[in-house]
């Protein structure tokens, strides 16, 4: 196992600088994930870790180790690539065997330690049978058995179950979860995939053209965003340009113009995110903290407006209310039954919780 330490990264193709100015360490037997839109350096930093790139500029370090121009194949890094990359005309075992052989390890070691993975992820029973012949899961089994049979000290993926329908990247996603805690190994794993980055790792760093923004748990990425990218970018906000007006005890209150009102907002590091006096400012508010009420609602942060629309997903509801002209605020409950339905064209109260709201500054805006 590894702790991999990236140090002051920069990786340029020409004229495109794909990563920039990027630290980050990643902890031995984390499983860390790379997310972020397409084309923001996820795969490239990924690379770099596994020596197909070596950087313009920075340090690769595993523990102690100088990696940064070592040739991949000495680094002890297993990959699993997005489209598998399996020889198809090989069967199971000789496409998990591959990596041994080319180590020249005993016949009987290799049979050994491809049966031992092969079990681990189920595969067992295809062992003779042709790649070309199995499902789409499966062949996504075999790659993780080859990645996993040199045992490596780190382990990379790279969107790997991109390819999958729903109902089996969920299933797959519980696989790797369960590989990475059986063999305590440090996996890195790219996806432009919210919910799969959220409910895998233990930590998450999100990029976006070629910077990273924000390390941090799961949690922290969604309660605690730095800026108006990530927020926008992990689970759904209502995001509205503000500015500070006064404090208020211990609020803080901003005003929205596209609003024509005034959020308070609880004066504490969760609900303000660190920001320069001259940024541009944003609010976040997550439309799951949002109530609604065709009754009366006492207090602050209390908003008149009209349901534009009602849209029902199953186990949840969504609630689109047009405060005016340019503002429609969306919140989102969980499905309580046909009784709780807001109608589309009443009038409702919109009560947004202090506590429960992030002003962040707007990425870019103190450069
Ligand atoms: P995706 O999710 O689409 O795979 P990504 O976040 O992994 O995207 P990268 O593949 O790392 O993004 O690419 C980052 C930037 O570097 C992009 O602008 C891309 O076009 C550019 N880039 C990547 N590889 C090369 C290359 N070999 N030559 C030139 N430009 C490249």
């Amino acid at each position: 196992m590894s702790t991999v330490y990236l140090t002051e990264i920069t990786k340029q193709f020409g004229s495109v600088t794909a990563v920039k100015n990027l630290d980050l360490t990643i902890q031995e037997g984390e499983f860390f994930t790379f997310l972020g839109p397409s084309g923001c350096g996820k795969t490239t930093t990924l690379r770099m870790i596994a020596g197909f790139y070596y950087p313009t500029t920075g340090k690769v370090k595993f523990n102690e180790r100088d990696m940064t121009k070592v040739a991949p194949e000495k680094r002890n890094t297993g990959m699993v690539f997005q489209n598998y990359a399996l020889f198809p005309h090989m069967t199971v075992f000789e496409n998990v065997a591959f990596g041994l052989k080319v180590r020249k390890l005993k016949k009987s070691v290799i049979k050994e330690k491809v049966t031992d993975v092969l079990k681990k992820v189920r595969l067992d029973q295809f062992i003779d049978r042709q790649v070309s012949q199995l499902s789409g899961g499966q062949q996504q089994r075999v790659a993780l058995a080859r990645a996993l049979v040199i045992e490596p000290d780190i382990l990379l993926l790279d969107e790997p179950l991109s390819n999958l329908d729903a109902r089996l990247r969920d299933e797959m996603r519980t696989e790797i979860l369960r590989l990475q805690r059986e063999y305590g190994i440090t996996m890195v794993y790219v996806t432009h995939d919210q919910v799969e980055a959220l409910s895998m790792s233990d930590r998450i760093a999100v990029f976006n053209t070629g910077e990273c923004q924000q390390v941090g748990t799961p949690t922290e990425i969604y309660n605690e965003p730095v800026n108006d990218f990530v927020a926008k970018f992990i689970g759904e906000t209502n995001l509205l340009p503000v500015t500070f007006e006064k404090d208020v005890d211990d609020q803080s209150v901003y005003y929205s113009e596209t609003m024509g009102d005034s959020f308070y907002v609880n004066k504490t590091d969760l609900n303000i995110a660190r920001h320069q006096e001259v940024d541009q400012l944003s609010i976040s508010i997550r439309p799951e903290v949002i109530h609604i009420s065709e009754g009366i609602i006492e207090g602050k942060n209390v908003y008149q407006g009209k349901v534009s629309l009602v849209q029902f997903t199953g186990e949840a509801v969504h609630t689109y209310v047009k405060i005016n002209e340019t503002v429609t605020i969306k919140a989102t409950d969980l499905n309580r039954g046909p009784k709780t339905y807001l109608k589309e064209g009443s009038q409702v109260n919109v009560y947004i919780p202090e506590d429960q709201v992030r002003i962040v500054p707007q990425s870019g805006s103190d450069q």
